[in-house]
Parts: C-alpha cells; sequence; structure tokens
C-alpha cells in the first residue's frame, strides 16, 4: 500500500476557487492527482490562472462562472463538470461571506445575503451533486465551516449561525449518504490569512487575537487546504459526519 496521498483519477468540484482557501484546495487536489473544476464567481481572469497552475501540475482543470445566490448556479456548475470530466468525486463547498455587524444592525436583507452565500448553495450542490457520487467508488463532500460554528463569533452573529446550520447539514447528509459509500465532513478553519481577514489581521485587535492562538500564528491557507485534501482522500475512509478544526488549539486555550 502506498502511502501517498493519492487523488489519480477524481474529479474535483472546488467553490470559489480563484482565491483564498478555495484557489489552496483546488491546487493541493491536483497536486495529489485529482481534476479540477474551478467554480468562480465573476473573476475569469484569476480562475483562469488557477486552471493554468492546475494544467501545470499534469492534470485536467477547467472553470465555471456564477453567483451562487443565483439558484440556478449549483445545477450550472455539477452539469459543467459533468461535461468537463463526465464524473464527480469530491466537492468541496468552500464560497462564504463574513459580515461584521451588532445583533442591532441585523436586517432581513444582511441575514439573506449570508444564508444564499454561505449556506443555500452548499444544499443545492449536495442535491445536483449526489447522483454523480452515488456513482463515484468514494464519494466526498467537504464543507468548510468555521470556528464561529463551534463558538460563537460576536459582531458575526448571522456568520455563525450560517456555518453551524452547514454543520447540520454535514452531519444529517453523513448518515444520510453513508450507505452510499459518501462520507460528509466540515473543515473548520479558525482565523486564517486570505482576503477575507487580512485587514482585521492588522489591526491591534486582530494582532492580539492572534497572539491568543497557541501556535502564534494565523492558518494559512494551504494549511486549511491540506486538511480538505485529507478528508477527500482513501485515507479519511471511515471519517463522516465531523467537523474538523484547523486552528492551533484556538478553541481550548487558557
Ligand atoms: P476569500 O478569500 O474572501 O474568498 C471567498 C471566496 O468565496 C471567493 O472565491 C469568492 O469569490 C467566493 N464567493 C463569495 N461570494 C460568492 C458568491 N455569491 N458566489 C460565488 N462565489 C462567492 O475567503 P477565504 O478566507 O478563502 O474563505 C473561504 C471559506 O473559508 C469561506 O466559506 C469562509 O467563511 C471560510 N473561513 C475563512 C476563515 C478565514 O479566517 N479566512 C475562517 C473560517 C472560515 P470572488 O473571488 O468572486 O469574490
Amino acid at each position: 500500500m502506498s502511502l501517498e496521498l493519492d487523488l489519480t483519477g477524481r474529479v474535483a468540484v472546488v467553490t470559489g476557487g480563484s482565491r483564498g482557501i478555495g484557489r489552496a484546495t483546488a491546487l493541493t487536489l491536483a497536486e495529489a492527482g485529482a481534476d479540477v473544476l474551478v467554480a468562480a464567481r465573476s473573476n475569469a481572469a484569476r480562475a483562469r490562472e488557477v486552471v493554468a497552475d492546475i494544467e501545470r501540475l499534469g492534470r485536467r482543470a477547467a472553470t465555471v462562472l456564477g453567483d451562487l445566490t443565483d439558484p440556478t448556479t449549483p445545477g450550472r456548475t455539477v452539469q459543467a463538470c459533468m461535461e468537463h470530466f463526465g464524473r464527480l468525486d469530491i466537492l468541496v463547498n468552500n464560497a462564504g461571506i463574513w459580515e461584521k455587524g451588532a445583533i442591532e444592525e441585523v436586517t432581513p436583507e444582511s441575514l439573506e445575503r449570508t444564508f444564499r452565500v454561505n449556506l443555500e448553495p452548499a444544499f443545492l450542490l449536495c442535491a445536483a451533486a449526489v447522483p454523480l457520487l452515488k456513482e463515484s467508488r468514494a464519494g466526498r463532500i467537504v464543507n468548510i465551516s468555521s470556528t464561529a460554528s463551534l463558538l460563537g463569533e460576536p459582531f458575526h452573529s448571522p456568520y455563525a449561525a450560517s456555518k453551524a446550520a452547514l454543520d447540520g447539514l454535514t452531519r444529517s447528509l453523513a448518515v444520510e449518504l453513508g450507505p452510499h459509500r459518501i462520507t460528509v465532513n466540515s473543515v473548520a478553519p479558525g482565523w486564517t490569512e486570505t482576503d477575507m481577514t487580512v485587514d482585521e489581521l492588522q489591526t491591534g485587535t486582530g494582532r492580539r487575537l492572534v497572539e491568543s492562538i497557541p501556535l502564534r500564528k494565523p492558518a494559512t491557507a494551504q494549511d486549511i487546504a491540506y486538511a480538505v485534501a485529507f478528508l477527500a482522500s482513501d485515507w479519511a475512509g471511515h471519517i463522516s459526519g465531523v467537523t474538523l478544526p484547523v486552528e492551533g488549539a484556538y478553541r481550548i486555550r487558557r
């Protein structure tokens, strides 16, 4: 048995794949041998750069563009995967937004925005992908949650609630899809250096937050991508329904 993390012959869809955690995940899955459909909202040039990087690794790649708040985008994304690669083995629901606001500032519009990006597309993508994942020898769904799901997050309560709901989806589908050899897990990043957090991490509060992480540094997008690749691989074949925190022991610090 090889001890290489090997995804040769698998096909993955990664949403939000043109930057941050999604880009790192798309490249890491490709490095492990997978072909990848990079789903991006609208920045075709950046998505094409990721495709070119994947092709340089010797894997096949393609892009599909679409705002995931459009309810036709999830179905179109899975359809594009079929057209390009003829199969689907790994779905990574990664696209997300992180909006700040005290509870008094929450409006129906702000709530709807967060849930329509962070939660609803994951349901619709799973619904569209499951018939294909059932045909895979080892179907995988990995949802990118957050430590906000596990801890709550003051001044980001809609975000925390959307990620907690995503973890509810993970656990429900793990049981529902288990008989089809499909595993469903979440990865819960803590503070991770991406466009999403770059401003916050540079403030005094952000620097104090980083000092309070036992490992004394935020995660990189690559740190999160390794966890996704592990859960997508045969090494995690009997792991399903878990939320894997990748946060340098932030949750259990004293
Ligand atoms: P990021 O750099 O801001 O990237 C977010 C990605 O989501 C982008 O690719 C973006 O596409 C895509 N996206 C946003 N709204 C979309 C929409 N309506 N339709 C389609 N795509 C959309 O953030 P990140 O840090 O990599 O975050 C990735 C995931 O990790 C998110 O789910 C986030 O909640 C989670 N997470 C991040 C952290 C952190 O500290 N960074 C911590 C915990 C969890 P565009 O490029 O088109 O904007």
